[in-house]
């Protein structure tokens, strides 16, 4: 390929499936982009790169996930264009789903897979149930968007400041600012040709970090306040219910990043916060150092995830604080096998 500094063989994707998902595309003149519920930064930059990138290429390609998009994301390019219906295209040729382990997390948009509209799947998550008729499903990036930048490139979409600056935004909050575990030199690669073509690291940064409302902090308090170790300081956990979110104002999915500083105490291997949506169901989000695998927890639960960061929703009767007693005490079982040398 001229003009690209990596190959596809550098990774493991297997070109067959890479030339399938080009020729369903290529196929389709009406395409529904879809990310999931709940989204995140690669999702929103998954959804948005691939769209806009098809839309050049003369698709009728619509970004569409079904949750409000949270306020972080308000100062991105095309945003506003992310749609959470699609009233109006009753009949895709195909749907293309992104960052997305399994059917469910599409919401209303999984319809479309029960009707037969054909489907690709491109995504990074280990718990992919590989849902769609051609899978697209690589562990080894570091991020969907990384996937959709050597698929925009591959074929030889041109990239703009803005395409570029959505693209990189998926990058960069997957991998925690390039902190993460699976941080290798292709990231950097990639971040790197995304910032030559115009994306702003500093811009991403502001926009994601620095942009709290005094509410979060306030959250933070309260979340804090419920704070507590288990299994010998491994796990920290605490948890905030319905009330106090609505106290603040503050929506319980945009209030996602506290789990990663429960994981940065010391002496935590894994992370659990709990967030009450309303009376009776919480989504749970779990966070590991090194060795834990919280998306075998997320499984059993009936989520997904990765290795060192999974999720899932669950309902409960009686209190919050209760419920968690039963994915902790898991965790424990999981934790004892895992050290069998240890004699407690
Ligand atoms: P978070 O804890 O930030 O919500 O999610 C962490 C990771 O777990 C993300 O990769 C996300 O896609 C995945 N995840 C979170 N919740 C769920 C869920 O309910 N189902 C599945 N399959 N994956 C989830
Ligand atoms: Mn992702």
């Amino acid at each position: 390929m001229s003009g690209l500094h990596w190959s596809l063989s550098e990774r493991k994707i297997d070109l067959k499936i890479f030339g399938q998902v080009i020729s369903r595309i290529s196929d389709a003149k009406k395409l529904i982009i879809c990310g999931h519920i709940m989204p995140d930064g690669d999702c929103v930059s998954s959804v948005l790169s691939l769209s806009i990138g098809l839309q050049r290429w003369g698709k009728d390609a619509r970004p569409a996930i079904d949750w409000p998009i949270p306020h972080e994301f308000d100062g991105f390019p095309f945003v506003e264009t992310i749609d959470s219906f699609c009233e109006d295209m009753v009949s895709p040729d195909l749907i293309v789903a992104v960052d997305s382990s399994s059917a469910d997390r599409l919401g209303r948009f999984s319809s479309f897979l029960g009707e037969g509209v054909p489907s690709v799947v491109i995504d990074h998550h280990a718990t992919n149930s590989l849902f769609g008729d051609t899978n697209l499903v690589d562990t080894s990036f570091s991020s969907t968007a990384q996937m959709v930048l050597r698929l925009l490139r591959f074929m030889e979409i041109e990239y703009d400041q803005d395409l570029a600056l959505l693209n990189y935004l998926g990058i960069a909050t997957d991998t925690g600012f390039f902190r993460y575990s699976g941080v290798d030199e292709t990231v950097f690669r990639d971040a790197a040709e995304l910032v030559k073509m115009g994306a702003d690291p500093a811009f991403v940064a502001m926009q994601i970090l620095e942009r709290n409302r005094i509410e979060d902090l306030y959250l933070k308090r309260d979340a804090i306040s419920n704070l507590e170790l288990c299994h010998s300081g491994l796990v920290a956990f605490s948890y905030l219910n319905e009330g106090a979110f609505k106290k603040y104002g503050v929506k319980e999915d945009e209030f996602s990043g506290f789990v990663n500083e429960l994981r940065a105490i010391d002496s935590v291997e894994i992370a659990v916060f709990a967030s009450e949506s309303k009376e009776g169901i919480a989504h749970v989000s779990m966070r590991s150092k090194t060795f834990f695998d919280v998306s075998f927890v997320a499984k059993a639960f009936g989520g997904g995830g990765h290795k060192n960061a999974a999720g899932f929703t669950m309902s409960y009767g009686g209190n919050l604080r209760e419920a968690l007693e039963e994915i902790l005490s898991f965790i424990g079982n999981v934790l004892r096998e895992a050290q069998p040398d240890n004699p407690s």
